[in-house]
């Protein structure tokens, strides 16, 4: 079922989550390991993150340093197909901008499409981290609007190089979601824009919006109110990490571009307790989403990254 059918069926708040595939070489049970503590909440629907390539040098015979691309965290599409199998629950792979042609983005479609998988995040992708800003690949999409633009293409049965060759028959049907940021994305140079740039994904057919992680409401109260001022309508999912310890104080404004509110970065501070550090993370994260919920949020997306624990002692006090 596709994540839009979800929402709009739901009179209540829906519990979904994301996963990291495993590194390289880890066996797929790990990736079990970290759903399973979460199943007694009926996830609506689960997303995959993909991960694009990294460049690393290697020294050679001769000193020389050969430059090698390597992807850690291969298995998006396939860690999808395995959690539908297994768990007959509905996946959301993310598909991004970043190291794609716009005929290899086809191609993977055509493997979701194949695979019955009928729901996506469409992403722009980062920067690689050599690279200071983003460059598309030659030939692939520059924003996520491209890719979304591509995805409902093909939903109208177009397919590249062949815009005359119609066949509905083929076509796809993909519930394509975006992202948001309460806290404007990082690149941006005002918040008018970026809600601009928002709009446009949503007029090209994006059915829902992911934020990015936060850790004040208000700011997701407030991001939700200017996106309906600015005529964005669909629903729009608050993406939720429980803090556990006091390096992702520093660690997830860095690569979030996110703030962390005082009131829980000095109680966090107060203590070096490893326990202690991850129950404040815990009781943030339930009066977080108590209020969330409260305030109308059509689901609340947990990322996990691989861990389930605070994440389960948070749903069990809200689903
Ligand atoms: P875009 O919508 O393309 O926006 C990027 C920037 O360009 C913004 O500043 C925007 O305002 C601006 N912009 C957009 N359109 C235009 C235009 N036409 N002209 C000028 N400027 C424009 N990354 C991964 O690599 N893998 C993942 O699995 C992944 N999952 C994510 C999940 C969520 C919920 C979120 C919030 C982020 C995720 N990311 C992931 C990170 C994401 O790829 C980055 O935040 C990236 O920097 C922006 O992606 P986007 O899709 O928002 O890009």
């Amino acid at each position: 079922m596709k994540v839009i059918q979800h929402l709009n069926k739901s009179k209540s708040t829906l519990f979904s989550f994301e996963i990291l595939p495993p590194l390289k070489g880890k066996r797929i049970e790990s990736i079990y390991e970290s759903i399973d503590p979460l199943l007694e909440f009926s996830p609506s629907f689960i997303n995959v993150t993909y991960h694009r390539e990294e460049y690393i040098y290697k020294k050679r015979e001769g000193g020389y340093l050969e430059k090698i691309s390597v992807r850690k965290r291969p298995g998006t599409v396939g860690i999808c197909a395995a959690i539908i199998n297994k768990y007959k629950i509905d996946t959301v792979p993310h598909l991004i901008c970043g190291g794609f042609t716009k005929e290899e983005t086809e191609n993977a479609l055509i493997d979701l499409q194949f695979l019955g998988i009928d729901n996506l995040l469409a992403l722009r992708g980062d920067a690689v981290k050599t690279e200071g800003t983003f460059i598309p690949e030659p030939g692939g999409n520059e924003h996520a609007l491209d890719l979304v633009k591509q995805v409902i293409a093909l939903n109208n049965g177009k397919y590249l190089y062949e815009e005359d060759a119609t066949d509905l028959s083929s076509s796809s049907s993909f519930c394509v979601g975006v992202a948001g940021y309460p806290e404007k994305h990082f690149e941006c140079p005002n918040f008018s824009s970026d809600l601009k740039h928002l709009k446009a994904k949503v007029e090209a057919g994006a059915e829902y919006i992911v934020t990015q992680l936060f850790y004040d409401n208000e700011k997701y109260f407030s991001y939700v109110k200017m996106c309906r001022e600015a005529g964005i309508t669909v629903p729009i999912i608050p993406g939720i990490k429980p803090i556990s310890n006091k390096k992702q104080l520093h660690s997830l404004p860095k690569f979030f571009h996110i703030e962390v509110p005082e009131a829980l970065s000095d109680a966090m501070e107060k203590s070096n307790d490893d326990n202690k550090l991850k129950e404040i993370g815990i009781e943030w994260g339930i009066n977080q989403c108590k209020e969330l919920v409260k305030g109308g949020a059509p689901c609340i997306h947990f990322y996990t990254m691989g861990k389930s624990e605070s994440v389960k002692r948070i749903a069990k006090e809200i689903f």
